[in-house]
């Protein structure tokens, strides 16, 4: 048990089976301290509703492409299927060990995960899924089937992967999705059979839909006006659904997405550095979450990126706090938790320090994982000492490639 210790400043909240509740006298359990300065805060842990635990190695030096790629299909050809076709167990435990400490350290309590290595499909979840167990933290999993390397082949067994996972887990943080790579690199067959799937299990798919304008061509050519609407009509996005980005959707068609129950998740840095354009038309649904596509998941600077640019593209301040919150109604849909706030019965993820500083205590299900700026569930030295090396050795199976 975990008590949050306010005594003097306002109320104390106990953790009851990893819900909020108030304590009672003389309770014990780990006492957290977070009355002693005034301009500490207790907050919901943020929620970074679209990642990538697989490139969580690129910031330790990540060799440039070469040659340098031009747009947004050469970044993937060049980079990141480059790096996901290197990635073997070892490394992608590395990677999801140093992603997930890190976002934890900076205060984010919830990730959702979309997953791709070709030369490692079958156990794949489970490596990621290990390690928010480990570390405590809450995750969504899913293999991001594709045909883009090997074929329909290749999409059965990501798509089984996702099966096998969805079937056999039974992690208290972890929850798995059905995923699709995106539109553009799946036959029907591959985008019927997920939708299937996930209607068969009662999970959502999780898919990127119109990032670049090469998903809407490829939809255009494919009879379709757009790759929401062809994931539509084979039955792939059942309700509860995570889409990713929406960049090119129209304001009718993000319109559309709501009305199927949906989920957005813009990704503003990503965006911006991949330099496919912005989402203009987004604000048409309120159910849009924050996420930050692979980038470290420390949310508030992917929510100062949000606001940055979504002034500059004319949007309301209003229409882009809302966006701040959608991924803890996302996350308490996924976990059957009440989530963004903190009360008594709300989920026991909850963040402890001054606003703008990194977080003093991060709290997660009730667990401690965070403790005066360390680490609680693992060595964060070692953590990242390990990770250099597995780059290194990744760095070079990528060259080879
Ligand atoms: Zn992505």
């Amino acid at each position: 048990m975990t008590i949050l210790d306010r005594r003097e400043l306002g109320p104390s909240w106990a953790t009851s089976g990893g819900v909020l509740a108030a304590p009672l006298p003389g309770q014990a359990g780990t006492r957290l301290d977070c009355a002693w300065d005034p301009r500490v805060e207790v907050r919901p842990g943020a929620v970074n509703a679209h990642t990538h635990l697989y490139s969580g190695l690129a910031s330790l030096g990540m060799p440039r492409a070469s040659p340098a790629p031009e747009n947004f299909l050469q970044i993937l050809e060049r980079v990141w299927w480059r790096l996901d076709r290197a990635l073997d167990a070892a490394s992608l435990r590395a990677s999801a060990r140093y992603a997930l400490a890190e976002a934890v350290l900076a205060g984010t309590t919830t990730l959702i995960d979309h997953h791709e290595s070709p030369a490692f499909i079958e156990g794949s979840l489970d490596v990621l899924a290990d390690v928010a167990e480990e570390l405590g933290v809450r995750l969504l999993v899913g293999y991001g089937a594709t045909e883009r390397n090997f074929g329909r082949k290749e999409a059965q067994r990501g798509l089984a992967e996702c099966e096998r996972f969805l079937t056999s887990n039974r992690r208290r943080l972890v929850r798995g999705a059905v995923a699709l790579h995106a539109s553009f690199t799946v036959s029907d067959e591959t985008a019927r059979e997920a939708g299937a799937m996930a209607r068969r299990l009662r999970a959502p798919v999780h898919v990127h839909v119109a990032e670049d304008l090469c998903d809407v061509h490829d939809a255009k050519q494919r009879g379709y006006p757009g790759p929401l609407e062809r994931l539509l009509h084979l039955e792939a996005l059942p309700p509860g659904s995570i889409v990713a980005h929406g960049v090119h959707l129209s304001a009718e068609q993000v319109r559309r997405a709501e009305a199927m129950a949906l989920w957005l998740v813009q990704n503003p840095r990503s965006n911006e550095g991949n330099k496919v354009g912005y989402p203009t038309a987004i604000h048409a649904s309120r159910m849009v979450a924050l996420g930050t596509d692979g980038w470290a998941s420390d949310m508030e600077l992917e929510a100062a990126a949000l606001m940055r640019l979504g002034h500059a593209h004319g949007e309301s301040d209003e229409a882009l706090r809302a966006r701040l919150t959608t991924g803890h109604t996302l996350a308490g849909a996924l976990f059957g938790l009440r989530m963004g706030t903190v009360d008594a019965g709300a989920a026991a993820d909850v963040v402890v320090g001054v606003p703008g500083e990194p977080p003093r205590h991060v709290v997660i299900a009730g667990r401690c994982v965070v403790r005066d700026g360390r680490l609680q569930t693992g060595n964060f030295d070692t953590i990242r000492a390990e990770a250099r090396e597995a780059a290194a050795s990744l760095w070079q199976r990528m060259s080879a490639l």
